[in-house]
């Protein structure tokens, strides 16, 4: 009898307890200096693209997406975005996804389970949408605010069964063909395993290394492996827009290939915010990421053969926004974990075959959307 009347009683302390620490507190932010936001207009419709950007925030969700929108006074450039579809985020193995699985999903169109980089479910390696253009002739590029060996970035390159075995996918940069690569990871490249220096290695095959977004604005041709920080890049109070800037000059030396070319573009620490439950950081990373995506929109609106795919790998924090004032840019609201949740996330599409990522699918149909759109196909190795 007193165990029973016990129990209850210790389950409710438990619980109160439980509630207690995980009732999130209400975080405000209010941006100080809005950015400008223009209208981009998608070009006139063309068969098929030339160019494909996929950009990705990494735990970027709708709700995210909206709370930035208000705090930047209702405008974002995304909205430039002419469609949008639902992308269902689930992994082989998994209701919650992590960032390697969400990524081999839509670089290699087969589901896998969480960790695994660029491989299936069944420890298959996979070709991604980035080796199928080099495949076709195309070039390719990477540019990201993380080290690159981080699973976002290398689930393009890389083949592991567990993404955090950075000492092995890092000499995969190495023997793969990434035309223009930008993020950081000095240290790991430098001091790479069994006592290689795979920075040498990398400018033996003919890569140029800047160390800083000005090296790297001086290049003016040829292939390059940018590492500008010795880990992840710094905050975006720190780095500036070196994200927007790496991405132009990535479209800039890309686009010198007549094939066309493929280009990733992420903005990596949104994750981060979310994780950290850090509201002002998290609006600081998708307000950067948003300004790299004005400019891609047009840039890509002027070339007229770009496809622009902008998405997430799932979302981070549980963020959810419970008020604000649209005119000062004030906006509330609570996270729900430190960890990733279940839920679709937004893919807008922007250029010639926009069209064709609109509706409710798979995250893994965004490779078979993208090779469509390429026009170099597989269709029977989709895999739902
Ligand atoms: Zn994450």
């Amino acid at each position: 009898m007193k165990k029973t009347t016990l129990a209850p009683s210790i389950l409710c302390l438990l619980l109160a307890a439980g509630t207690f620490s995980c009732a999130q507190k209400f975080q405000t932010f209010q941006m100080p200096r809005p950015y400008a936001v223009e209208k981009i207009v998608a070009p006139e419709k063309r068969d098929k693209p030339k160019n494909i950007v996929l950009m990705i925030g990494d735990g970027m969700s709708l709700a995210t997406m909206y709370t930035a929108w208000a705090a930047n006074r209702g405008h974002l450039n995304i909205e430039n975005c002419q469609y949008v579809g639902l992308s269902k985020t689930c992994s082989a193995n998994r209701m919650i996804t992590d960032s390697a699985a969400a990524g081999t999903a839509f670089a290699t169109g087969r589901k896998t389970d969480n960790g695994h980089v660029g491989i299936d479910a069944d420890e298959r390696p996979q070709a991604s949408i980035l080796e199928k253009a080099k495949q076709h002739g195309l070039s390719a590029g990477l540019v990201v605010t993380c080290n690159i060996l981080d699973a976002t970035p290398a689930v393009f390159v890389a083949k592991k069964g567990d993404r955090h075995q950075w000492a092995d996918i890092a000499p995969q940069y190495v023997a793969g063909d990434v035309d223009f690569v930008c993020g950081g990871g000095w240290k790991n490249f430098k001091n790479g395993k069994d006592g290689r220096d795979l920075t040498k290695e990398l400018a033996a095959k003919g890569y140029q290394l800047p160390r800083t977004v000005a090296e790297l604005e001086k290049i003016d041709k040829g292939k390059v492996f940018a590492l500008l920080a010795d880990g992840d890049l710094p905050l975006p109070n720190e780095r500036g827009d070196t994200l927007s800037r790496a991405a132009m000059k990535a479209l800039e030396l890309l686009s010198q290939d007549d094939q066309g070319f493929f280009l990733m573009i992420e903005g990596s620490m949104i994750d981060d915010g979310g994780h950290d439950n850090q509201l002002d950081r998290l609006m600081d990373e998708v307000h950067d990421f948003d300004r790299a995506v004005g400019k891609v929109l047009q840039w890509a609106a002027e070339d007229g053969e770009t496809l622009v795919v902008v998405t997430a790998d799932h979302e981070t924090g549980g963020w959810t926004l419970l008020g604000g004032d649209i005119a000062s840019g004030k906006v509330r609201g609570k996270f729900s974990t430190d960890g990733h949740s279940g839920v679709m996330v937004p893919v807008y599409s922007f250029g010639p075959k926009a069209e064709a990522f609109t509706g409710i699918f798979e995250n893994t149909d965004l490779f078979y959307k993208m090779l469509a759109a390429y026009g170099f196909g597989d269709p029977d190795r989709r895999q739902k």
